[in-house]
């Protein structure tokens, strides 16, 4: 058969915060839409495809996921190199993991292009009884980092969908 693109543009996302926040859960859901966890959590996929269309385009989302070295602050450059957009992660009911957004910024400032499309998440808006992060004050801090906060559930999927689909039109407008 003849090779025929099946997409129109290939956007790199590249996926950061804490350990632990859920960044793996929710690359999962948004590439397998809700089908059950299959993988061994053991195994690192180091990074997930997803096509989607947008106003016509077809867009393969090409989404970097880390494996574990976060927790060492070892997250190299080559991980942002490229990258159209990134996704900062934190926990609502760790208030550590919203505080350490700060340093993920920097380090994504740090490796990718000035004015990169960002967006910041609050994951485990599910555990609404543990919750540590009002989300006001993600938003109020989101807000003055210039980029949208959502709140996600990985483990319900609320939302996830909305934070590629913002994030790649946000790139698409800046295209
Ligand atoms: P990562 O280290 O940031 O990649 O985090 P993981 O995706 O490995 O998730 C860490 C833990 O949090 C796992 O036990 C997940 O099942 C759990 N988790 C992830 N997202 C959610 C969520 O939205 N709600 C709840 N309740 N648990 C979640
Ligand atoms: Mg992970």
């Amino acid at each position: 058969y003849p090779k025929v693109p099946q997409y129109d543009a290939i956007y790199k996302v590249t996926v950061i915060g804490d350990s632990q926040v859920g960044k793996t859960t929710i690359i999962r859901k948004f590439v397998d839409q809700g089908a059950p966890d299959h993988y061994p959590p053991t195994i690192g996929v180091d990074f997930g495809l997803k096509d989607i269309v947008v106003e016509n385009e077809r867009c393969r989302v090409q989404i970097w996921d880390t494996a574990g070295q976060e927790r060492f602050r070892a997250v190299t450059s080559c991980y942002f190199r490229g990258a159209h957009g990134v996704v900062l992660v934190y926990d609502v009911t760790q208030v550590k993991t919203f505080d350490n957004i700060q340093f993920h910024l920097a380090q994504a400032q740090q490796f990718t292009a000035d004015n990169q499309p960002m967006i910041m998440v609050g994951n485990k808006s599910d555990l609404g009884e543990q919750r540590a992060v009002p989300y006001s004050l993600a938003a109020s801090y989101a807000h003055d980092m210039g980029m949208p906060l959502i709140e996600t559930s990985a483990k319900t999927l609320n939302n996830v969908d909305d934070v590629f689909y913002h994030l790649i039109n946000e790139i698409r407008k800046r295209h």
